[in-house]
C-alpha cells in the first residue's frame, strides 16, 4: 500500500496513544474555549481523546486537554516531523512550490487588497508567526515583491530559510514580542488549530500589531462540513494534533472579545495549497513513494527516514517501528486486526485503492463536494480594517 493520508492516520492513531495516559484525571473544560459560551462536553472521541462542542459557536475542541509542555513533546516528535515532510514533498510535487504554503493565490489575493486599502504593503512590517517551511514569506516575496520576518518553535527548518533567503528565526512569539517589535501585519496560517491555549496565543498574536496593523488568522473551516465526515474522512480532528477546530462565528467572537473588527470569507481549493475537498482525495489515492506503507497489519517504515527523520529511500525495515511519546525509545506494535473509529478512513481508502469500482465511486463523489462545498478554510482578517 503506498499511501500517504492512509499512512499519516495509521501512525497517528497509533502514535496518539501515548498521549492518552497524561490526561487521566485531568478535569475538562466546562465552557468553549473560544467564546466561553455553554457546551455538550461529550460530542465525540477519536484516538480515544474526548471533544467537546460548543453551544453558541459550534468550535469543537478536545477535552481535557493536553498541557504546553505536553503539547511540544508531540511537536517535536519524530512522528510530527515525518508528517510535515510527507505533507511538504506532497505539495511540492503537486503545486511545484519549493515550500510550502497553505494560503495562496485566490486567498493571499483577498487577504492583500484587503490590508492594503489605506496603506501600501511595501511599508509594512510583516510577521509569520508559526511560519513553517518559509513558504507564506517566500510567496509573499514572489508575488508582491515585499520581505517579512518569520518565527517557528521548530528548528527544522533552519536549513531551508537559509536556501530560500527566508528571514527567519526558532523563537517563542513571547521572547520575540519582549525585543520590543510590533508589527503592521501579522499572519498566523493553520496554527491556532494545534495550539493548546488559544486564547493566550490570541493575546500575544493582538499585542505584536502595530496601533493600525491587522492580524490573518486561517484555519480548516468546519462549520460548514459534518463533523463526522471531517473526523473520518477528512481526518482533520486529528489529537494530539488538530485539537480546536473552530467555525467562522467562533473567529468573530474571538475578535469581539479584542475589540476587533473583524473580516471572513471562506476559500477551497482556489486559495489554499492543502486539504482543500479534491487535494484530501487525491492524496487518498496518491500512489507516490511515501513515508511508510501498509502491510496487513503492519506498518512498515523505512529505517533511513526513522532514524534520520529526512530523505524517502527504498529500503524498509519490516517491522512497525513508531516513535515513543518521548521520541527515545523507539518500540514495536503490531495494530489491531480490526481498525474501528478513526480508522474508518483508512479502510475506506483501502477499499477504494483495492477496488474498481471504489475508484470509480471516488471520482464520482470528488464531483459532488466539489460543487456542494469548496469552502474548506476560513481566512479572518482582524484589526482596524479600513
Ligand atoms: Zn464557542
Amino acid at each position: 500500500m503506498k499511501n500517504g493520508s492512509l499512512n499519516e492516520i495509521l501512525l497517528l492513531s497509533e502514535e496518539a496513544k501515548n498521549y492518552l495516559p497524561l490526561l487521566d484525571g485531568r478535569p475538562p473544560e466546562r465552557a468553549c474555549i473560544i467564546c466561553g459560551g455553554g457546551i455538550r462536553l461529550k460530542f465525540l472521541k477519536c484516538h480515544g481523546f474526548n471533544f467537546s462542542r460548543c453551544k453558541k459557536c459550534a468550535t469543537i475542541f478536545c477535552n481535557p486537554r493536553l498541557s504546553e509542555e505536553e503539547s511540544a513533546i508531540f511537536f517535536n516528535s519524530t512522528y510530527y516531523m515525518l508528517l510535515f515532510q510527507n505533507i511538504a514533498k506532497r505539495i511540492e510535487e503537486r503545486d511545484g512550490l519549493p515550500l510550502d504554503s497553505h494560503l495562496k493565490d485566490s486567498a493571499l489575493e483577498w487577504v492583500i487588497s484587503q490590508v492594503t486599502k489605506a496603506r501600501p504593503l511595501k511599508s509594512m512590517r510583516i510577521l509569520d508567526v508559526g511560519c513553517g517551511t518559509g513558504g507564506l514569506l517566500y510567496s509573499l516575496h514572489k508575488i508582491f515583491g515585499v520581505s517579512g520576518f518569520g518565527i517557528d518553535l521548530s528548528d527544522q527548518y533552519v536549513e531551508l530559510w537559509r536556501e530560500y533567503g527566508i528571514s527567519a528565526k526558532v523563537q517563542r512569539l513571547s521572547d520575540h514580542l519582549e525585543e520590543g517589535h510590533s508589527y503592521d501585519l501579522v499572519f498566523s496560517s493553520e496554527v491556532i488549530e494545534h495550539v493548546p491555549d488559544p486564547i493566550k496565543m490570541f493575546e500575544e498574536l493582538v499585542s505584536a500589531l502595530s496601533p493600525a496593523g491587522n492580524l490573518v488568522i486561517t484555519t480548516p473551516n468546519i462549520g460548514r462540513i459534518a463533523p463526522l465526515f471531517v473526523k473520518n474522512i477528512l481526518g482533520w480532528i486529528s489529537p494530539p494534533n488538530h485539537i480546536n477546530l473552530i467555525t467562522l462565528h467562533g473567529l468573530s467572537l474571538l475578535a469581539k472579545q479584542f475589540a476587533m473588527k473583524s473580516e471572513l470569507r471562506t476559500f477551497g481549493g482556489d486559495g489554499f495549497s492543502v486539504s482543500s475537498w479534491e487535494r484530501s482525495f487525491d492524496y487518498c489515492t496518491d500512489q507516490s513513494p511515501n513515508v511508510a506503507r501498509y502491510e496487513g497489519d503492519t506498518i512498515v517504515v523505512p529505517k533511513e527516514i526513522y532514524a534520520a527523520g529526512g530523505q524517502i529511500e527504498k529500503q524498509y525495515v519490516e517491522t512497525v517501528i513508531i516513535p515513543t511519546v518521548r521520541g527515545h525509545n523507539p518500540k514495536s506494535h503490531k495494530l489491531p486486526g480490526s481498525h474501528r473509529g478513526p480508522c474508518l478512513r483508512a479502510r475506506l481508502i483501502r477499499l477504494i485503492n483495492n477496488n474498481t469500482l471504489g475508484r470509480v465511486l471516488l471520482r464520482f463523489l470528488e464531483q459532488v463536494i466539489r460543487r456542494v462545498d469548496g469552502k474548506v478554510r476560513a481566512v479572518a482578517i482582524l484589526g482596524r480594517i479600513s
